[in-house]
């Protein structure tokens, strides 16, 4: 069986550039009736009866792409539809465990938002829901997000600062699902981790830099607005919680900002540079904590092959494709449909992070070995806070 050529059309340098550029990679294949034409690359069926069929399949092919040009989105020709499944001999947790094990998947790129560190008893510092603003009232902010808004940080620093403090990774542990990750790299198989975290405790479980974008950001290092001069944690760690705001000590004249994103910030360097070839080369996408819905996070999950299968680990499913995407043949989204192999694609497990992780564990024959990793860590981090305390 021949797979139809694929196009793909990505968002680069988002949100980098207020409009998306259009890219269709040179190695790739002529995507449509007319570039197989425009290419002179011979037709599966060249007669006369088939030129009416390509110029309908070319203008869809059009308004798909003009569509998916407006809206900003990755666009993978839709005839693969499926294929997930065919890499899966069932679309479940079993179906992805026994394909971890196989020879077949040697790259698995891990996503994670707020989920993975919730059970560490980190608030989602970014809803105003958490409680955490509570304590700001006296500063009159003008709306609760101010507090990650450059301008009025820059205008009046204190109040994130004071938030900063309760915030800052200090004492917290990392969850059995940061312990599920490193257990992927531990075994070769983690290609890198995408995290919308800047609690740094992917850091503290282990997992190596290098395997590690943190998206938004991290509290791990931090900037001097003026100067840029760099200053690592345990530096702002000391003023921050002694209740000064952090000045420059090389220009004396900045005010130095943790590394995490701020509203309208744009994302770290490193996810625009490795986002691309990272997740064309990836055999597995597993999301675990995450809402979806900040962008460009969200989008990754569009970002892997076709023939990627992607597990979701979440209280909720999220991320589906939308109904008018799917009218339009835009391949938008996660499918969840573990009945037919032609609309599902991915497997959603839903519960608490940790426990599907475990869960996970336990079917990959890892269980043990991580309840012992988990162990034998947290007890370090006890040892390491009973020697600075
Ligand atoms: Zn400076």
């Amino acid at each position: 069986m021949q797979l139809s050529p694929r196009t793909v059309i990505r968002c680069r340098g988002f949100p980098r550039l207020s409009v998306f550029e259009m890219e269709k990679p040179k190695d790739e294949k002529p995507s449509t009736a007319e570039d197989k034409r425009d290419s002179g690359a011979e037709d599966e069926t060249p007669n006369s009866s088939s030129e009416a069929t390509e110029l309908e399949d070319s203008s869809v092919g059009k308004i798909r792409k003009y569509l998916a040009q407006k809206l900003g989105l990755h666009d993978s020709d839709n005839e693969t539809d499926g294929q997930g499944a065919h890499m899966l001999t069932e679309l479940s947790l079993d179906g992805i465990a026994e394909y971890i094990k196989s020879s077949g998947c040697r790259k698995i790129i891990t996503m994670a938002g707020a989920g993975i560190s919730t059970s560490a008893g980190i608030p989602d510092f970014r809803s105003p829901k958490s409680g955490l603003y509570h304590n700001l009232e006296k500063y009159n902010l003008p709306h609760p997000q101010a507090i990650f808004e450059l301008d009025f940080f820059m205008e009046n620093p204190e109040p994130f600062f004071v938030l900063a403090k309760q915030l800052m990774p200090i004492g917290f542990k990392p969850t059995p699902s940061h312990y599920f990750i490193r257990l992927l790299w531990e075994k070769g198989l983690l290609l890198r981790h995408y995290t919308q975290n800047v609690d740094t405790l992917e850091r503290v479980a282990g997992i190596p830099g290098d395997v590690l974008v943190e998206a938004h950001g991290t509290f791990h290092t931090g900037h001097c607005l003026q100067c840029k001069a760099s200053y690592e944690f345990e530096w702002m760690k000391e003023k921050i919680l002694a209740d000064e705001i952090p000045g420059c000590e090389k220009c004396k004249d900045g005010i130095v900002k943790p590394d995490i994103v701020f509203f309208g910030e744009t994302l770290p360097d490193r996810f625009h540079t490795l986002i691309d070839n990272d997740f064309k080369q990836a055999d597995l996408l597993i999301i675990m904590g995450s809402s979806l819905v900040v962008q460009p996070f969200a989008s990754l999950v569009d970002m892997v092959p076709p023939n990627c299968p992607r597990l979701l680990i979440n209280k909720e499913k999220v991320g589906m494709q939308d109904r008018i995407m799917r009218f339009l043949g835009l391949k938008q989204g996660l499918m969840f449909d573990p009945t037919d192999t032609n609309t599902g694609r991915d497997v959603a497990w839903l519960g608490e992070c940790d426990t599907g992780c475990q869960l996970l564990a336990d079917k990959l024959g890892w269980g043990e070995e991580m309840k012992v990793l988990i162990e034998k860590e947290q007890k370090n981090i006890e040892v390491e806070k009973s020697k600075e305390g």
